[in-house]
């Protein structure tokens, strides 16, 4: 029986759909199993989880697994609504944030009719949730110093996606650009994905009050160091969450698992912790930043805990290809607008040294 797997006459491709043969999916950044690499290729934190977050899921009864998780991930939402002073329902919690934008996409834009627009450097998820929806799209150029034009933005009629700090550049937006955006038409959604808001940006949160046409992403994988817990959630108004829930429960009732939700609210009640940590990416960053110029390559000015940067000789692959060859690992886009760029998230101090050293050794290498 086994050995006649894979060498059927045709093959099972046969039984896709017309929309799942002619999805283009995100590809992830690579997750080396076993090789010993200094990984700064998927913007994780390089700290662990807070001390709070290791002792709620020490202390967590594995008899309670058999049960279901609570559906409406009840603590982790009252824990988000006090941090932001703001009411519970008002509140969404998905599987990553990556899930809260898919839901929003499938829930508030529109296959014909209106459309949606973000920028054409951005998150690479966008367009891929857009085709999947069979929604009515355009990416907005950004200019060449690889700023969002927030004029492009204040259009009626357009509903917008925007990520700020905008991934993978990390350039910031302000409050007062965003509300800009905001404001110009209340009659469509703004959506601000703020997975990175918490390395330097302002967040959009403060605006909830006054709008209703704004719903605000953010995710605990990034300065809450839970990628692994798969935590993310929206705040906007309680009919936009209401919304998301429709869908939700339209898929899958139960997203957010039991040990999640445990973690997912001891972090965002972690105050001490995440301010320290957050403090030392931010510091690391602006020395990296500068260390980067030092050798000669071009870096985006970030709010993130990324930098942007490009050797303005050597091809971001041929770099890409070279670091990991030294054992770092950093993220190149194949992207015409940024194929000269590496995105190259903050580790430990030590974890830059190292890169710092590797890159300086390519570059005396190949005499640049
Ligand atoms: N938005 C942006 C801009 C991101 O870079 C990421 C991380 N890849 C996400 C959302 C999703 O993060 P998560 O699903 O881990 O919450």
């Amino acid at each position: 029986m086994e050995e006649n797997f894979g060498k059927m006459e045709k093959s099972a491709e046969r039984f896709w759909n017309r929309k799942t043969a002619s999805l283009i999916p995100y590809v992830p950044g690579e997750q080396p199993r076993g090789e010993k690499l200094i990984k700064l290729n998927t913007n994780e934190n390089p700290y662990p989880p807070a001390p709070e977050v290791i002792e709620a899921i020490r202390k967590f009864d594995y008899n309670r697994l058999r049960l279901y998780p609570d559906p409406a991930v009840t603590d982790f939402r009252q824990a988000v609504a006090e941090y932001f002073g703001i009411e519970k329902s008002m509140v969404f919690a998905g599987n990553g944030s990556d899930e809260v934008l898919a839901f929003a996409f499938q829930a508030f834009f529109e296959p014909d009719g209106r459309q949606v627009n973000f920028p054409d450097i951005s998150y690479s998820f966008y367009p891929v949730y857009a085709r999947f929806y069979e929604l009515n799209w355009k990416a907005i150029p950004v200019d060449s110093d690889y700023r969002i034009v927030v004029d492009d933005y204040c259009r009626a009629g357009h509903d917008v996606v925007i990520a700020n700090p905008n991934a993978p550049t990390g350039i910031a937006l302000t409050l007062e650009e965003i509300e800009r955006i905001v404001a110009a038409d209340c009659d469509r959604l703004v959506i601000i994905d703020e997975a990175y808001v918490d390395f330097g940006a302002e967040s959009a949160a403060a605006l909830l009050s006054k709008y209703d046409n704004l719903l605000v992403i953010q995710t605990l994988s990034k300065s809450r160091s839970l990628a692994g817990i798969r935590v993310g959630f929206a705040i906007g108004s309680a009919a936009l969450i209401a919304g998301l829930e429709r869908v939700r429960d339209s898929i899958n009732s139960y997203t957010v698992d039991m040990l999640a939700q445990t973690a997912a609210t001891a972090a965002v009640r972690s105050g001490r912790y995440f301010e320290k940590t957050r403090q030392k990416i931010m510091m690391v960053r602006e020395e990296t930043a500068e260390r980067l110029t030092g050798l000669g390559l071009k870096v985006l000015p970030s709010s993130a805990n990324f930098i942007f940067a490009a050797h303005p000789q050597i091809a971001g692959s041929e770099l890409a290809l070279m670091l990991r060859q030294k054992g770092v690992l950093v993220r190149h886009f194949k992207h015409e607008r940024i194929d000269q760029y590496l995105r190259i998230s903050i580790g430990t101090q030590e974890e830059m040294n190292i890169l710092i050293d590797r890159l300086a050794e390519i570059l005396d290498y190949n005499r640049v």
